[in-house]
C-alpha cells in the first residue's frame, strides 16, 4: 500500500502562501495499490478535487471507485461536488459509510442535501456517475482485493469512525477526527495496535486543546501517546489547524520527532510507501 495525502487541513481550506508546504486542502487520503494501478479513497474534503484530476490524467485508471467516509462534517465532504470522475457516466462510485451506530438511515440523502440547489447549482442526480450508497456495519471496501477493513467509533461531535485496513501483512490505521478527553481513549489505542502506519489527527497544541474542549480534536502529544502505547511503527499527524502556518508546523514537527523519531506531519501531495 502507498498512502498519498491530497488534503491535510482540518476544518477549513486555506490558500495563503505560508500554508503551502503542509497544504491547504481539507481531508482526503488516497490508498494506492501501484502494482495494479488502483486507488481507494478516505474522505472527500477539498483535496479530492486534485485526486479526481490525477485519475482522469490516467495516473490511475479504474471505472469503479470506492470512497469511504469517516464522518460528514464539511471538511470531509466539501470537495465531493468538484470530483471530476463523479460527472462521468461510465464511472461507478461506491459511497461507503462503515461502522455501527452511525445514526444515519439514508446515505444518499447526506449528499443530495449537500447538493440541493440552494447550496450548489448541480444536483446529485445530474452529476452522471453511477452511484451506489453503502451503509454497513462492517465490510471490506468493496472490491479492494483481500483487505480486511475494520472501523471504530471515535469520540467526536456527531461521531466519527476510524478505519483499520489490513492487507498482505501490512496494517494501516486512520483516526480522524477524535477527542480523547482527559485520558487517552483506550479503545483507540487497541484499535491502532501494532499499526505499521498510524495516521492520527493532531489539530491542537496541549495549550490550545485546553480551551477547545468538546470541539472534537486531539493534541500532538496525544497522537504521539497513542502511537507509543499501541506499538505503532510510524506516525503521521494530520488535520492541521487552519491557524497553524508552515513555520509553526515545522517547529512542532521537530519537537514531536525528538520524542517519537518515526513521526511526521502530513504534507499535501506526499506519498508514503508502506
Ligand atoms: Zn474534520
Ligand atoms: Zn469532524
Amino acid at each position: 500500500m502507498t498512502v498519498k495525502f491530497y488534503g491535510t487541513r482540518g476544518s477549513l481550506p486555506v490558500c495563503d502562501p505560508d500554508f503551502q508546504e503542509y497544504g491547504g486542502n481539507t481531508t482526503c487520503i488516497a490508498i494506492l495499490r501501484k502494482d495494479v494501478s488502483r486507488v481507494a479513497i478516505i474522505d472527500a474534503g477539498t483535496g479530492i478535487r486534485n485526486l479526481g484530476k490525477d485519475m482522469l490524467k490516467g495516473y490511475i485508471s479504474q471505472d469503479d471507485i470506492n470512497i469511504a467516509f469517516t464522518h460528514f462534517h464539511w471538511d470531509h465532504i466539501q470537495g465531493f461536488p468538484f470530483f471530476d470522475p463523479a460527472y462521468n457516466p461510465k464511472i461507478k462510485i461506491n459511497m461507503i459509510a462503515l461502522g455501527d451506530d452511525r445514526g444515519i438511515t439514508d446515505l444518499r440523502e447526506v449528499f443530495a442535501t449537500q447538493m440541493q440547489s440552494r447550496y450548489f447549482p448541480v444536483g446529485l442526480e445530474e452529476m452522471g456517475a453511477q452511484f451506489n450508497f453503502l451503509l454497513q456495519d462492517k465490510e471490506s471496501l468493496i472490491d479492494y482485493y483481500d483487505a480486511d477493513v475494520y472501523t471504530h467509533r471515535l469520540n467526536h461531535p456527531g461521531g466519527s469512525y476510524g478505519y483499520r485496513i489490513e492487507l498482505e501483512g501490512q496494517i494501516l490505521v486512520i483516526c480522524t477526527d477524535v477527542e480523547h478527553g482527559d485520558q487517552i481513549d483506550e479503545g483507540v489505542v487497541e484499535f491502532a495496535r501494532d499499526a505499521d502506519l498510524l495516521i492520527h489527527e493532531a489539530q491542537y497544541t496541549t495549550e490550545e486543546l485546553a480551551s477547545h474542549k468538546g470541539w472534537g480534536h486531539s493534541s500532538f502529544e496525544q497522537a504521539i501517546e497513542v502511537a507509543e502505547r499501541s506499538g505503532a511503527k510510524q506516525l503521521i499527524m494530520t488535520h492541521h489547524d487552519p491557524d497553524h502556518d508552515d513555520q509553526f508546523l515545522r517547529e512542532i514537527e521537530k519537537k514531536c520527532q525528538s520524542r517519537f523519531p518515526n513521526c511526521s506531519l502530513a504534507r499535501e501531495n506526499v506519498e508514503i510507501d508502506m
